[in-house]
């Protein structure tokens, strides 16, 4: 797209609008610096006593006292914003009623952006010769050689290389290797479409060439690509990716899971040749201003990251895929309410780039969205090599199968112990954290809640302590029952993973165990590499929550066992059956392996439930038409409109009070044919002592619901104390 520099440069003196980061709920008027300004330019600008980022929005406004206009301090050395980004950032305001301001903040989230560009230490090719060759330096010239004079960070050298820094500095003091010194933020390392490429089987290659020839036409189109884990979407999906290299333009992969990328990252290194930038929460301070400023000048190729990686400032944005889209961590549950899915889906539209939207169980949204043409689906149908899809199993738990205390079915019991004497791995899966989820008094049968939420306190053993999955609040596990006074009747009820594990120890004493939960206090590249023992076969019987649900390979894993099927299922919430539906499936896939079937068992009390037998059956088709009627029927997403709408506040009163006003002034909300439902009681009622009253909208389809929801969120003046959230197309429900 154009970014029309010529017709919006700002002469000095002219009057310029900036967006700052600040939480007003305006542009402001400056006057341009001695050396003008375009548009788009990222400045510094005086704002009361503070100095401010901000960004050139158009020409100003005017209507201000010219004497108290001041002047802009200065322009960042940084590429200016381009228009398809200030359309894009004002959309998703517009979409999700986030403040224009609070989208900047999110599109500037690197460190220092304002600071100089500091300088470092690069490596290149120097002029002599070694005293002595070792395979070690051999490598690390050879990688030199092979990028022409480009120079690396120490770090990317060594890794490329695979040796240690201090070889690479061995060699720096030979003259082998020149250390240079240069600005700090610069340019990733170029790829190479074709440094390893696979030969892909006749589905893979029909889906690949289907996402090429997308990307080569630079306009938009998004892919729904489903396939079972193993299928090869990824190696599908890179061959796109390799496809917008050919062309020039930057592509963005999004990872729903920080702590499996690296995994990925060595993969992009082996197709390839060189890694790619990376952005998400563990990612240090200066790679993340390197990458920001790389994204926005065209020296990073493919960016590989979490959903926030959508708002950085791409020069040329081609290719968008977001792998496992149906994950729920897709969805930002605080701050901006957004769909990063959908919000990928809209930028493409705006940059004329592909989108892959890749899973083995996609959302309905998507599968929606294929069915009715307006994405393009491809299929991949079977595993890449010989590996089959798991056998699954119910196991009835009715039959009076388990003793009091006990969540592990004979039947699996004894699958298990078929593993263990194969040398093969079983999975437990149950995704609940910490010890048990509920600790009563058997003498009064209070539960022990939170104080500060409409919460029960799950027990965590390993940690000594109860704590509030909502808040995080903790407290010791009492002995003395804190409602009756009555000691020594404190009792644990249902179990979690620290408790399964407990059985597990007990009924297979010799058998190596290893909980994989997310609480583990663990850092990324720890738990990295705690996977990777227990790929490795460091374990035989994992136990497990959600987290080894993705992404990751457990090669030797022939077993899973799912503790309680039903779980997911109890509770109102719209995506219940699809969310059990994807989890069991996903967890399912896991088990079996090249030349040895896998399989999953499924303890259920309701082996009738229809989703039980859509998981069972393995008829995803089916699953999902019926899933699709049922919310047809019923006129909620994605064949409706919904919004959900949360006011809370210390006092509950109040809360209502005014959830009850906004229900007054919904007039013309319902003139556009929305329903308005409630007031009522969250289903969490209070966090973190904050009472919780919901609304909820429902609309049709087409409806433009968004303008008239700000209206309406400014019809009733809240009190200071008192907050309003509103979530366009809610995934869940708290
Ligand atoms: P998915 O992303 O669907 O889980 P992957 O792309 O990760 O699947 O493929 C699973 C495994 O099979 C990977 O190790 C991958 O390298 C391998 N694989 C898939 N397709 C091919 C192919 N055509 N040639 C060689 N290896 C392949
Ligand atoms: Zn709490």
């Amino acid at each position: 797209m154009a970014d029309n520099s010529e017709q919006s440069f700002f002469p000095e003196g002219t009057l310029v609008s900036v967006l700052t980061a600040q939480p007003l709920d305006r542009f402001l008027d400056y006057k341009a610096p001695a050396s003008g300004v375009k548009v788009g330019a990222y400045v510094i600008v005086p704002l009361g006593p503070r100095q401010v980022l901000g960004v050139v929005w158009g020409a100003g406004q005017g209507g201000f006292d010219p004497a108290k206009i001041k002047t802009v301090i200065r322009e960042l050395d940084v590429a200016p914003m381009r228009e398809e980004m200030k359309i894009f950032l004002e959309k998703v305001s517009a979409y999700t009623l986030t403040p224009l301001h609070a989208m900047l903040r999110l599109a500037t989230r690197a460190p220092g952006l304002a600071d100089a560009p500091g300088m470092r230490k690069l490596y290149a090719l120097g002029p002599e010769e070694p005293d002595r060759m070792t395979s070690a330096r051999e490598r690390v010239i050879a990688v030199l050689e092979e990028h022409q004079g480009l120079p690396f960070m120490l770090g990317e050298l060594a890794d490329m290389a695979g040796v240690s820094g201090s070889v690479v500095k061995g060699l720096v003091k030979q003259g082998v290797v020149l250390e240079v010194e240069t600005p700090r933020d610069a340019p990733f390392p170029p790829l190479d479409p074709k440094a390893a490429t696979v030969e892909l089987t006749g589905q893979q290659q029909t889906a690949a060439d289907a996402l090429r020839a997308s990307v080569a036409t630079h306009s938009y189109q998004t892919f729904m690509l489903k396939g079972v884990t193993g299928s090869g979407k990824t190696e599908v999906y890179l061959e796109a990716v390799a496809e917008c290299l050919r062309q020039g333009r930057q592509a963005l992969v999004l990872l729903p899971e920080i702590a499996l990328t690296v995994e990925f990252l060595d993969r992009v290194q082996k197709r390839f040749g060189a890694r790619p930038a990376e952005w998400h929460s563990g990612v240090t301070m200066t790679e993340r201003r390197r990458t920001w400023r790389m994204v926005g000048q065209g020296g990073a190729q493919l960016i590989v990251g979490a959903r926030s990686a959508l708002y950085l400032p791409f020069r040329d944005l081609g290719l968008v895929i977001v792998d496992e889209e149906h994950d729920t961590s897709y969805k930002q549950e605080d701050g901006v309410l957004y769909s990063a899915r959908d919000m990928a889906v809209m930028r493409a539209s705006i940059c004329g780039a592909t989108v892959v939207l890749a899973s083995a169980t996609p959302s309905l949204e998507t599968w929606v969205n294929a069915a009715s043409g307006k994405y393009r689906r491809l299929d991949l149908d079977a595993r890449f090599g010989t590996a089959e899809l798991p056998e699954m199993r119910a196991i009835d738990l009715r039959e009076g199968q388990l003793e009091r205390g006990r969540w592990i079915s004979n039947i699996l019991v004894s699958e298990v112990q078929k593993r263990l004497a194969g040398g093969e791995q079983s999975l437990l899966f149950l995704n609940r954290r910490g010890y048990a989820p509920v600790t009563v008094c058997r003498a009064c049968g209070q539960q022990v809640a939170c104080d500060h939420c409409d919460a029960r306190m799950v027990e965590h053993r390993f940690h000594k302590h109860l704590m509030c999955h909502q808040c995080g609040e903790t407290k010791p596990v009492p002995t003395k029952c804190p409602s009756c006074g009555v000691e020594d009747r404190m009792a644990a009820v249902g179990p979690g993973v620290e408790r399964l594990a407990e059985e597990t120890q007990a009924r297979f004493p010799d058998a190596r165990i290893a909980i994989l939960s997310s609480d583990m206090a663990m850092t990324a590249r720890a738990l990295k590499e705690r996977i990777g023992q227990i790929a490795s076969g460091e374990a035989d019987i994992i136990i497990g929550t959600q987290m080894v649900a993705k992404g990751h390979n457990f090669p030797l894993l022939t077993l899973v066992g799912v503790i309680d099927a039903d779980l997911g299922l109890h509770g109102g919430d719209l995506r219940a059956a699809e969310r059990t539906f994807q989890l069991m499936r996903q967890v399912a896939g896991r088990a079996g392996r090249v030349g040895k079937r896998g399989l999953a068992c499924l303890q259920t009390l309701q082996p009738d439930h229809p989703v039980i037998h859509a998981i069972l059956a393995d008829d995803d088709e089916r699953f999902w038409q019926a899933e699709a009627a049922q919310r047809e029927q019923a006129g909620v997403p994605p064949f409706g409109r919904m919004a959900g709408i949360v006011l809370s506040g210390p006092e509950l009163q109040p809360v209502f009070d005014a959830a009850n006003q906004m229900v007054r002034n919904a007039g013309p909300l319902r003139q556009l044919g929305a329903e308005v439902f409630g007031p009522a009681p969250a289903p969490i009622a209070r966090i973190r002592g904050r009472h919780r009253v919901r609304l909820l909208v429902k609309a049709a389809k087409g409806a433009a619901i968004q303008p008239a929801l700000a209206a309406w969120r400014n019809s009733v003046k809240l009190p200071n104390n008192m907050r309003i959230s509103i979530d366009i197309d809610p995934q869940t429900f708290y």
